[in-house]
């Protein structure tokens, strides 16, 4: 009867270690790095994140130019923008009154006559631009 015993002489392994391998059948890995290692090696730096403050609202700087004192027709005024002398051109807007009035004819009956106020130039505001430059010059209330 013969086992798979070692034969006195011979080696018994069917790989015999090889010489100067300390006995393994692989020879030892170096060690990976841990894993606490790997995370302060690789670890990316930290974004730093700056939070800028708000920046302030630009300055919006409005001049104030006084409007120039005209009537109810086209006026000769020296433009404030292009200083330039000239007859301004007259837009009629309805105004308050105009309103009124076109509300006091509809009480009265005369309803047939509401649209009145809004033909007579009179009854509306003037607002005056510049005959050179076309800018707003000034404006005639009628109120
Ligand atoms: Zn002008």
């Amino acid at each position: 009867m013969q086992y798979n015993q070692p034969q006195p002489g011979t080696v018994g392994y069917p790989y015999p270690p090889q010489p100067g391998a300390g006995g393994y059948p692989y020879p030892p890995q170096p060690q990976p790095p841990s894993y606490e290692q790997a995370v302060h090696v690789s670890g990316p730096a930290p974004v730093r994140v700056q939070v800028q403050g708000a920046q302030p609202p630009p300055v919006v700087i409005i001049q104030h130019q006084a409007a120039l004192p005209v009537g109810p027709d086209a006026s000769f005024i020296t433009c404030p923008h292009c200083h330039v002398q000239k007859l301004t051109r007259v837009e009629y807007a309805p105004s308050v009154r105009t309103h009124c009035m076109a509300a006091l004819l509809c009480l009265i009956g005369l309803w047939c006559f509401a649209c009145l106020p809004y033909c007579a130039t009179s009854c509306m505001n003037a607002n005056h631009f510049c005959g050179n430059c076309n800018k707003f010059v000034g404006v005639y209330n009628s109120d």
